[in-house]
């Protein structure tokens, strides 16, 4: 049974997400009394946390590095696997390059530097990890060849993290409290020393040592989607949780905190088009998301191509692409595929249940069903078809095979769509989470307040804080960015 939520706790965590427990876990292990506060019931908790893939970007030294963090070490695969090292300053180097130098350097130092540590550190409670064969490999004969940087996951995705992270906690001694809504702050002088909750309709106080923010970013509230992203924002279909509605993040800024970050822009992505808007499926979670792009086309009512699908690897164009669809007319596009680039298609998001597929033995009869001019997919497949350059297909490395479609470019991976049956995969704007947030120091995860200024008692982490992403971001990034600067919250909070 939960314990009873006390009056005073020496930190108390706003949250129940990866961040969260992050946090929780540092501020319990350095002694502290810990209460994590998460506003949904039992049932629906872990944020956005449990809907992801459980993929993790960490600085690594390859696969004899990341071997000792491994669930099942003996994989036979293993010995027939090649993941790269993935040096500290290549990860920061890759967050300069995807959001155009927008990222804060001070904070992107510090996650690409902890990370490789702190992937260790939750491994030590009991966070069980694998790696991304399914998602993250192309087949190279006997080989398994990773790409993208993105190698290792956790042990049931999202699920088994948010399952992972609660049975640890629990053990640690650490309360979590379903069902209880953070309000507001409340400040004895400069400092925050107690916040503000909503249980079962009833308004009461927690007073807190420390108290660390890690209630996710403003996603999920499609008013203040539309005032910071913009017209036809409100429109985008929420993958993950619905409770991330910005109240923490508004309370923390009336309470001095400085804005930090983008916040015009977002992570999105090509989702099924039919998945349900307000919020993610808490049985299908990630496997709505549509992301082989780079081995076929994307295009739209007219038929006409309007991205780069072959760009770069999926984790480093991705999380751009749903913000391309969405300025599309209806919000709409479509994914093509033929019989021959059909099985290099992942089998997670493509051949599993909820999947809104369209198949047909002519490009015609394809686009009726999908709701595209044919004649303009027709007029789209002979021009790209014409133009595919003379370098041989390779999927696991960039291959310069291009082609192209009116102005469009396909850099890589252009594979004549020719051979039927024709696939059509319909997808919309999936929005993932918000790239603004408050200011922290990136050391203690203190927030800021305009002058850079600690606010005294009052740490963030996770969504919340803004600052490392900006119109695009890497692969695997968010739940990294939750770990390292949750575990410095919970310590800074605990250690005052
Ligand atoms: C479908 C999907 C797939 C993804 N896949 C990946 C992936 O594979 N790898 C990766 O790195 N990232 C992925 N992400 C992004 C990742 O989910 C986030 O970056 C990360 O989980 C953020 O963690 P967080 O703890 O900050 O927020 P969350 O996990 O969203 O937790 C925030 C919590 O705060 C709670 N809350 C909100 N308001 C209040 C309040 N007033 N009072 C109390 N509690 C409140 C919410 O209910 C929620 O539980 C994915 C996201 C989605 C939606």
């Amino acid at each position: 049974m939960a314990a009873d939520l006390a009056d005073r706790y020496d930190v108390v965590v706003v949250g129940g997400g990866n961040a969260a427990l992050c946090a929780a876990h540092a501020a319990r292990e350095s002694g502290a009394s810990v209460a994590v506060l998460e506003k949904t019931a039992r049932d629906e908790a872990g944020g956005n946390t449990y809907f992801t893939a459980g993929a993790f970007r960490l600085a690594h030294g390859g696969l004899d590095d990341l071997r000792p963090l491994l669930d099942d070490s003996d994989d036979p695969r293993l010995d027939v696997s090649d993941i790269p090292a993935y040096p500290a300053d290549a990860f920061v180097a890759d967050m300069e390059r995807v959001t155009a130098g927008a990222n804060d350097d001070a904070m992107t130092r510090v996650m690409a530097d902890d990370s490789r540590e702190v992937v260790g550190w939750m491994a030590g409670k009991g966070i069980r990890w694998e790696l991304l064969y399914p998602r993250q490999t192309y087949r190279d004969g006997e080989r398994w060849v990773f790409f993208g940087n993105l190698a290792l996951g956790i042990v049931d995705g999202g699920k088994g993290l948010v399952a992972q992270h609660t049975e640890a906690a629990l053990a640690a001694g650490i309360e979590i409290h379903y069902g209880v809504a953070v309000t507001d702050l409340l400040r004895d002088g400069d400092a925050v020393t107690e916040v503000e909750v909503v249980v079962d309709g009833v308004v009461r106080t927690v007073r807190a040592g420390a108290v660390v923010l890690a209630a996710g970013g403003f996603e999920s509230d499609p008013e203040m989607r539309r005032k910071h992203l913009g017209d036809g924002w409100e429109r985008a279909i929420v993958r993950g949780t619905p409770s991330n509605t910005g109240e923490v993040l508004r309370a923390a800024l009336a309470h001095g905190a400085a804005a930090h970050g983008d916040w015009s822009s977002c992570h999105s992505v090509q989702w099924d088009a039919e998945a349900p808007p307000n919020g993610g499926e808490r049985e299908l979670t990630n496997s709505l998301t549509r992301q082989s792009y780079p081995v076929g086309i994307v295009v739209n009512g007219a038929g006409e191509r309007f991205l780069d699908e072959g760009a770069d690897f999926r984790n480093y164009t991705y999380a751009k692409y749903g913000r391309e669809v969405l300025a599309q007319p209806g919000g709409r596009a479509v994914q093509i595929f033929d019989a021959t680039t059909r099985p290099l298609l992942r089998t997670l998001e493509y051949d599993v249940e909820g999947v809104t597929e369209a198949v047909a033995d002519s490009l015609p009869e394809l686009a009726e069903q999908v709701g595209v001019d044919p004649e303009g997919l027709v007029r789209t497949v002979e021009e790209f078809n014409a133009s595919i350059a003379e370098v041989g297909f390779n999927p696991a490395v960039k291959d310069g095979r291009s082609a192209r479609s009116g102005s469009v470019v396909k850099s890589h991976w252009a594979s004549p769509i020719a051979a039927p049956p024709f696939y059509g995969y319909p997808v919309a704007c999936g929005i993932t989470f918000t790239f603004g947030g408050i200011r922290i120091d990136p050391h203690s995860a203190a927030v800021l307040d305009e002058a850079g200024a600690r606010i005294p008692g009052l740490f963030a982490a996770g969504e919340i804080a803004g600052g490392l992403f900006s119109g695009n971001y890497p692969g695997g990034s968010g739940l990294i960015a939750g770990s390292v600067f949750g575990r410095r919250a919970g310590r800074s909070a605990a250690t005052g």
